[in-house]
């Protein structure tokens, strides 16, 4: 089996048209979403109905729960706030209701996905660094959960012959045959923010054990104009150039 895995997409339809794309070049069979399908971009609606197009399984982001009204703005900085209520005005009921019903968090037969952590999802905590992932990895039933939020790639790996110690793991390809549990969060489709503007995502190799975070290239222009067009804030659109 081969996942996709794939989120923090932010309503940025060309990235994820791109994103999609690759998945399929590369064989994916199933995909999968840490969440924020929405927010800050300006094609929630689209977005919304490419996923399930595809059929992907998706956890619900503090962005998705904002939108549907499930999350005080109070949490939110003014740019997020502006694209909240933006978006509210633009999704229709039928937007609203698959939003609303989003899980929080997944276990299926190979991986777990939740946004923030997995052990309190609701509170949407970052997971980038080590002390993050913890109460996480002592709770994922299965052998890999893939998060996002922060979106910034990262993965925290407990080895199978050190079980209780977490340790980050180099580089953009995750073996994991000698790993207990890992934590793995896979970056941004929509909005990257670690200076590097092509969109984030990974692939999970069953079989193979091995997770590689990829990048792919996307039409950012044409994302920017239609940001601006749509009178959002335009710093949203200028951040895309530069992954910040
Ligand atoms: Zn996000």
């Amino acid at each position: 089996m081969k996942y996709g895995i794939l989120g923090d997409i932010h309503a940025n339809l060309s990235a994820l048209r791109s994103v999609l794309e690759h998945f399929r070049a590369r064989r994916v069979e199933r995909i999968l979403s840490v969440g924020d399908v929405v927010g800050y971009g300006a094609a929630p609606t689209e977005c919304i109905e490419i996923l399930r197009a595809a059929g992907a399984r998706v956890v619900k982001g503090n962005h998705d729960a904002a939108c549907v009204h499930e999350l005080d703005l109070a949490y939110f900085n003014t740019y997020a706030r502006a694209a909240v209520s933006w978006t509210r005005g633009q999704l229709s009921r039928a937007d609203c209701t698959w939003l609303a019903q989003l899980p929080l968090t997944l276990d299926l037969e190979d991986c777990s996905v939740a946004h923030g952590t997995y052990h309190r999802p609701e509170r949407f905590d970052y997971v980038q660094g080590e002390s993050d992932a913890e109460a996480s990895l002592d709770r994922i039933p299965t052998p890999v959960c893939f998060v996002g939020h922060s979106h910034v790639p990262i993965a925290l790996v407990r080895l199978e012959d050190d079980p209780l110690r977490t340790a980050r793991a180099e580089g953009t390809d995750i073996d994991l045959s000698d790993v207990h549990r890992a934590l793995i969060n896979v970056g941004s489709v929509g909005q990257p923010r670690d200076d590097d503007p092509r969109a984030a995502c990974a692939i999970y190799d069953v079989e193979e054990q091995r997770v590689t975070i990829e990048r792919v290239r996307y039409d950012i222009e044409t994302e920017a104009r239609r940001i601006r067009a749509a009178g959002l804030p335009p710093v949203l659109a200028d951040r895309l150039f530069h992954g910040v």
